[in-house]
């Protein structure tokens, strides 16, 4: 590696040697594990990935062209790592979007814009945003300002204890409390208040949760890929499966609500729409405007997995086909955790893919997956089988 540029306000960049000038180079705001296989995926279709990591030992960084260290909230950072790239793209939407928003102005090429990202920002946004548009979406009460007494009149109108949810800044279950302690949650909600508006909301009766990605190129062209059930656990997606176990009629149900959604937040790029399953039908749960974790399985899954569209949605690219390549396909995530681990016995199960994201490990990080595709069922007992070798703390509910 050479450094190129010891300090440029905040940003310092490294560049690895790079023989591949002339290649449209892709930035990617974030060097988390999204970045990582997006990175992988930039390979295959010879584009340069750059990344601006918040550390040099960020997942991303081993694997891309060059990368820079800066923060994805300061604006002059984000400014010169613009300056650098054909086209920004976001591994995370923790940014600083009226910085994007004036470098789209400027006429760089970033996509999602920071309009769309403002919904996966900002929960209470995006809650209010698509009530407006009529897209079903559990109760709830927005507490701005905070103050006990709306506290527990919301939970009196619901007649149960209400979930909380921090507006911003929240992710994998962090500023989300699903709790049946009337108290637990009204402490919660009080020290979120302190630092980001509550959005309350009634606690639905989940029969399952499930996600679709859309991906809309720079053209408006849209893809979906099927419905897949998702399992959190603690707030964290633990397990993904395809197919969905939903009547066909529930999965179109799912399906159109994932694309009038996406008209909505109008995202070039990699769109998942998480969705509650309810006894009166689907509910919006939230949006992420990037590669989401419900679309892992589809690297070994799918003809084109969830990485290669957003890469060629956001670079002007023809999207690919979203078809899958087996009747089946089961990705768990690696969560880490204190149990040993054997690589070996892992990869010892057949079909089985090992997506290992280069992070330290930390308890209860997500550090990588396994995905196990095939015709029948045992995909699902492969993939569990696999974690339990590799130590994942999550936990499995054959
Ligand atoms: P994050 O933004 O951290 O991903 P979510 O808002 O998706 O958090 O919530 C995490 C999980 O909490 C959901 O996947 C679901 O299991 C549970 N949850 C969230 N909101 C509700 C709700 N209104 N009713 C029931 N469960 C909920």
């Amino acid at each position: 590696m050479v450094l190129l540029g010891s300090k440029t306000g905040s940003v310092s960049v490294v560049m690895k040697v790079s023989q591949q000038q002339g290649r449209l180079r892709i930035g990617v705001v974030g060097g988390g594990q999204l970045a990582r296989m997006l990175g992988e995926s930039a390979s295959a279709l010879g584009l340069r990935l750059s990344v601006l990591a918040q550390r040099g030992d960020d997942a991303a960084v081993e694997v891309a062209a060059e990368f820079a260290i800066g923060s994805p909230q300061d604006g002059r950072d984000l400014t010169l790592f613009a300056g650098g790239v054909d086209v920004m793209t976001f591994d995370h939407e923790l940014v600083d979007l009226d910085a994007v928003s004036s470098l789209s102005t400027d006429g760089h090429h970033i996509y999602p814009s920071a309009a769309a990202l403002r919904f996966a920002v900002h929960k209470v946004y995006q809650r209010s945003a698509m009530v407006a548009a009529n897209i079903p979406v559990p109760r709830h009460c927005i507490l701005a300002p905070y103050s006990d007494d709306d506290f527990d009149a919301f939970a009196d109108l619901l007649g149960h204890v209400p979930v909380v949810k921090a507006d911003h800044g929240g992710y994998d279950g962090r500023g989300v409390l699903v709790s049946s302690s009337l108290d637990e949650a009204r402490d919660f909600a009080r020290a979120l208040s302190a630092s980001t508006t509550v959005l309350l909301e009634e606690a639905v009766e989940l029969e399952s949760e499930v996600a679709v990605i859309v991906v809309t190129d720079r053209h408006g062209n849209q893809v979906t890929y099927p419905v897949v059930d998702t399992r959190q656990e603690s707030g964290m997606c633990v397990e993904v499966n395809f197919p969905s176990a939903l009547s066909p009629a529930r999965s179109a149900e799912a399906l159109a609500v994932a694309r009038r959604v996406a008209e909505i937040v109008g995202a070039v790029g990699v769109l998942a729409v998480e969705l509650f399953v309810t006894p009166s039908g689907i509910l919006l749960n939230e949006v992420a405007a990037r590669p989401h974790n419900s679309g892992h399985w589809t690297i070994e899954g799918s003809v084109t997995s969830q990485f290669e569209n957003h890469l060629r949605a956001v670079s002007g690219l023809p999207l690919g086909s979203t078809d899958a390549l087996a009747a089946r396909a089961s990705m768990v995530n690696l969560v880490g955790s204190d149990s040993p681990t054997d690589l070996a016995g892992a990869l010892a199960i057949p079909g089985l893919h090992l997506h290992d994201y280069g992070k330290s490990w930390a308890v209860g990080r997500k550090l990588g997956h396994v995905c196990v595709i095939g015709d029948d069922e045992s995909v699902r007992v492969r993939a569990w089988k696999g974690a339990e070798f590799l130590g994942t703390g999550a936990a499995r509910s054959l």
